[in-house]
């Protein structure tokens, strides 16, 4: 039986009404199509109170903001950059070029091809997220990328210096204070003032995540990584404290954040209940996280821990945290989720902010076919083959004409009826 202690004024995490998002993404990369900087000027003006000439950051203002920040600033963004990218230099290591003789003197392979350059989106609107500039950057400087582009919007019309230092900490070759619609369509079109890129990676709210969806196809895409989810799965001796600050956590992103509790006791669900509305009023961030809640946050009863498994893949959430007795164990029951959490030491928190996962993950069931970020995504699997042995090249080619000629493709067949006339000796019809 599933029992909702609380429910949300919408069931499904698709249905934020996208229709008119998608109208108007549309509209503003038409225009960027179009006329190119003169049209990414009013969107930046329009969205971000921007008037700048050019929203390339200079290196000398880069430097300017690294020599005045606070030094244990600087020190944390060295400190989560490093975490990151010993994860994704492991990552990378782990995956091999292949090259394999198939038949005698017949060699296939793939080798892991970096693309040549990526485009960085740094989200920027309600908060400066710094973390997202290790997130992106580094994964495609370890993956190899040549050339990154990175593009952050300003904050209420400020800079966001911990945001540009992490960037740059980070290896990014081109910065832009630019956000939203305007800097996705830029850096995916190209304009008078930024070459185009190859691919564009990186979270946003649901404007950049329907742009980066629309674009996809002229360009590449890491995933689709749009406003945040969590959900968490809990027994009865879980504790409803942390279950309830972790799930304002991720409510505080924005209003459209949905936050989940699945447990089999409704005893817990209610005391998580209870401890919300005890914690909300004193948020500094209540503004995004209580409408988060009321409109989104959902409570609910299970009779058991499969079910709770069953219903969170169903749910396909971008973030799972999962406090039981036995949190490893879905390890093996769950197969649909951005990022698992298990057990009550570790949180989405440290995931989003400094242990050195991905942070850029599956969201809107995303999750059903797709991870998270990670060096695989900025690198191209591309294949190649040779044969050495003319005997095989022979045979192969009386296997190509044969099997060509059923699908009709005479063209086909005939190369490889030249290549067992070549190698051996076959007749060859002209
Ligand atoms: P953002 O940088 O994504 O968006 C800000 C930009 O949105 C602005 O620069 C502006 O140009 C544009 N914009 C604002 N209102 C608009 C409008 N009405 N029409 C067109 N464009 C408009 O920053 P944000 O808004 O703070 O959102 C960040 C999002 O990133 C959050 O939803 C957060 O949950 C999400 N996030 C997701 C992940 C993930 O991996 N899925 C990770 C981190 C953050």
């Amino acid at each position: 039986m599933v029992q909702h202690l609380k429910h949300a004024s919408s069931k499904s995490f698709a249905d934020t009404g996208h229709t008119e998002v998608a109208d108007r993404v549309r509209q503003i990369i038409t225009e960027v199509r179009s006329e190119g900087d003169k049209a990414v000027r009013k969107y930046a003006e329009l969205f971000d109170r921007q008037t700048a000439a050019s929203f390339r950051v200079p290196e000398a203002h880069i430097a300017e903001i690294m020599d005045t920040l606070d030094q244990q600033i600087i020190d944390d963004i060295v400190f989560v950059q490093d975490q990151v990218r010993t994860f994704a230099r492991a990552q990378r290591a782990s995956m091999q070029d292949v090259e394999i003789e198939t038949l005698p003197g017949v060699f296939l392979g793939h080798r892991h091809i970096p693309v040549q350059a990526v485009g960085s989106y740094i989200p920027g609107g309600k908060y400066p997220l710094t973390a997202s500039a290790h997130m992106t950057i580094i994964t495609a400087k370890v993956a190899g990328v040549p050339r990154v582009v990175a593009c952050t919007p300003p904050i209420r019309g400020e800079v966001p210096a911990a945001t540009i230092a992490a960037m740059k900490l980070a290896g990014a070759d081109e910065i832009y204070l630019l956000g939203g619609v305007q800097a996705v369509a830029s850096m995916a079109l190209g304009t008078e003032s930024m070459e185009r890129v190859d691919m564009i990676a990186g979270p946003g709210n649901a404007y950049v995540a329907e742009a980066k969806r629309q674009l996809f196809g002229e360009i590449g895409i890491d995933l689709f990584a749009g406003p945040t989810e969590i959900l968490i799965i809990a027994d009865a001796d879980a504790d409803p404290f942390l279950i309830a600050v972790d799930l304002l956590s991720q409510a505080e992103h924005g209003p459209d954040s949905p936050a989940i509790l699945v447990t089999t006791s409704a005893r817990l669900g209610q005391w998580v209940l209870e401890y919300i509305e005890r914690i909300l009023p004193g948020m500094p961030t209540k503004d995004f996280a209580e409408p988060a809640w009321r409109d989104w946050g959902q409570v609910i009863v299970v009779d058991d821990l499969d079910q709770a498994y069953a219903l969170g893949n169903r749910l396909a959430a971008e973030h799972v945290q999962v406090f039981t007795a036995d949190p490893a164990a879905a390890l093996m029951k769950m197969h649909n989720y951005g990022a698992l959490f298990l057990g009550e030491n570790t949180c989405v928190s440290y995931g989003d902010k400094v242990i050195g996962t991905n942070h850029v993950l599956p969201t809107l069931g995303a999750a059903r076919y797709t991870g998270g970020l990670w060096v695989g995504k900025f690198l191209k699997t591309a294949t190649y083959q040779y044969i050495e042995n003319p005997v095989s090249a022979a045979e192969l080619g009386r296997v190509c004409g044969r099997a060509a000629r059923v699908e009709l493709f005479d063209g086909h067949a005939r190369a490889g009826d030249v290549r067992a006339w070549r190698h051996g000796g076959d007749d060859f019809d002209w």
